[in-house]
């Protein structure tokens, strides 16, 4: 089958937006009432409904939910498993639905142990607006009160702050005992009752068949396919665009070994970091022979994912039984201070962690050794920013998709987890085990086609569209001009809702 020998089938639209994430998504719902006919093209299904959803061993041991595709590790030419999936409702059908905004520190230029952080082409105050849009559509629980660097808000969260469990809040009494400040953790769960908390704590890594989770497809894509005035195609798997000078003219994809030309008016990549530069990068035409957008060179460059550690707290002699962990934050080093020179990153819980989740990563460990441990820790989760470089970047080659990711800014992210460490054994948890993450763990992808003023430098402008093309927009965390050291899904959200308008022209 090849586009060049004559698609079958034609489908047209005014907007397409390609990839039902997060970005996308929450930009289909923004442009529900635009007046123009958009079509969603998302490569995955409709996920399920079933109990397997839950089930920690069906998503991590039997991989239930996985994408077969592998990609290449460009340093070591090895294939690795990506932490993507191909689902309506894109990673956030996975994802912890943790929902902070990124601080006003973030949008600007911030020195860090490893070099510069460079500044958006727009500020905090200009997302703030679309910050408190999208917290209400993915009913964001929180309490503005508590960080110290929680950037200014024109209105309180738009639902109550969700209280810690008791081992979570004893973790926090001692954290403030301590002279910190941790606060109650921005987040898109429904959780009113204990009950609800049980029945979705696996939700941090696992689809939510209750509907507690806020997620891209229940909050954004249904009420938006509900006007009428928006179409959704599933298991449609767009393989290139072409344009002609700086017009793009269609998009080609394929869907059950059928080809299809879709063509509109203004076209939306919103397919994560990764998928949307591979697309870009080959869409190879005659006018475009670097690829889409790519007159800079910097698709797919500057790709970033952030530093973590998952770090696992022990004590032998209690058990741990919060059923919905990811209450807590503390942001006490994430800016450069007074006994701070530099930004360390931030701390937050991970869901509560069981077995299965870690025996995919040791198998050789046994099971009980594994459930003594896994019903007595505290589950933590530490980011810190990575550095946008060149050098880091994603490639298409004849064997797929390639990754060249060298992790940078280690040092401050080693000093994270020291202080952790300090502060997690005087709150009573002798045992201390971390794992870094590496290339696989890419759910916070982002800057590989970042935005910007110079068409020098950036591929896109501050509105998110091509320098070089008049109806290509990104909508995804591609645009990220910096990681920060926060969850991006809101970010995400905000900035499409914020670029709406532009799209629909
Ligand atoms: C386990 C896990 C936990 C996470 N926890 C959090 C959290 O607590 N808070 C947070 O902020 N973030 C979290 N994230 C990250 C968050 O989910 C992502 O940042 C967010 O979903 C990215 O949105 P996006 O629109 O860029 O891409 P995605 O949500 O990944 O959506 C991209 C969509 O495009 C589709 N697609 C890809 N290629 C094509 C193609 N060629 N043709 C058609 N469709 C295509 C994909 O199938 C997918 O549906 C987590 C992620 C994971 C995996």
């Amino acid at each position: 089958m090849s586009n060049d020998a004559g698609p079958e089938q034609v489908v047209r639209a005014d907007v397409v937006i390609i990839g039902s994430g997060m970005g996308g998504s929450t930009l289909a719902w923004a442009l529900r009432d635009a007046g123009a006919d958009v079509l969603v093209l998302e490569r995955g299904q409709r996920l399920p409904v079933e109990p397997e959803n839950s089930d920690p061993a069906q998503m991590h041991l039997m991989k239930r939910y996985r994408t077969a595709e592998q990609w290449i590790d460009g340093q070591s030419g090895r294939l690795f498993d990506p932490g993507v999936y191909y689902w309506v409702g894109g990673n956030t059908k996975f994802y912890g639905a943790c929902l902070p905004r990124f601080r006003v520190s973030d949008f600007e230029e911030v020195e860090h142990a490893d070099g510069t952080s460079p500044a958006w082409p727009f500020r905090y105050a200009d997302l703030e607006p679309h910050y408190v849009e999208a917290e209400r559509l993915y009913r964001v629980h929180g309490d503005g009160s508590e960080d110290p660097t929680e950037p200014p808000r024109s209105g309180p969260y738009p639902y109550p702050r969700l209280e810690h469990e008791a081992r979570v809040a004893a973790f926090a009494d001692s954290l403030a005992s301590s002279g910190l400040h941790p606060f109650h953790m921005a987040g898109g769960m429904d959780l009113d009752t204990q009950e609800a908390r049980v029945a979705s704590t696996a939700s941090d890594g696992c689809p939510d068949q209750h509907g507690h989770k806020s997620d891209a497809e229940n909050r954004a894509l249904e009420p938006a396919l509900a006007t009428g005035n928006v179409r959704l195609m599933t298991g449609v798997h767009v393989t290139r665009l072409e344009a002609r000078g700086r017009v793009v003219r269609a998009a080609f994809a394929e869907q059950d070994g059928q080809s299809l030309r879709i063509e509109a008016d203004r076209f939306v990549l919103a397919a994560g970091a990764v998928n949307t530069a591979a697309l870009l990068l080959g869409s190879v035409g005659a006018d475009h022979p670097g690829g889409l957008a790519n007159s800079s060179g910097l698709v797919g460059r500057r790709y970033m994912v952030h530093n973590s550690t998952f770090f696992v707290a022990v004590d032998p002699r209690r058990r741990n039984e919060t059923a919905w962990q990811k209450t807590l934050g503390l942001n006490d080093w994430y800016e450069a201070g007074p006994g701070v020179p530099y930004p360390l990153g931030n701390l937050q819980m991970l869901g509560k962690l069981r077995t299965p989740m870690i025996k995919a990563a040791r198998p050789w460990v046994p099971g009980p050794v594994l459930d003594f441990m896994t019903s007595r820790s505290l589950d933590i989760y530490l980011t810190t920013e990575d550095l946008p470089r060149r050098e880091n970047r994603v490639r298409v080659t004849r064997r797929g998709i390639a990754v060249d990711w060298r992790p940078n800014n280690l040092k401050p992210h080693s000093e994270l987890v020291r202080r952790v460490t300090k502060v997690v054994r005087r709150a009573g948890y002798p045992l201390v085990f971390t794992q870094r993450m590496g290339i696989e763990t890419n759910s916070h992808q982002c800057g590989t086609a970042v935005a910007g003023h110079d068409p020098a430098t950036s591929v896109l402008d501050a509105d998110c569209r091509a320098h070089d093309l008049d109806n290509l927009w990104l909508a995804d965390s591609s645009f990220f001009p910096s990681s920060a050291a926060l969850n991006p899904a809101l970010t995400i959200a905000a900035n499409a809702l914020r670029i709406a308008p532009r799209i629909a022209g």
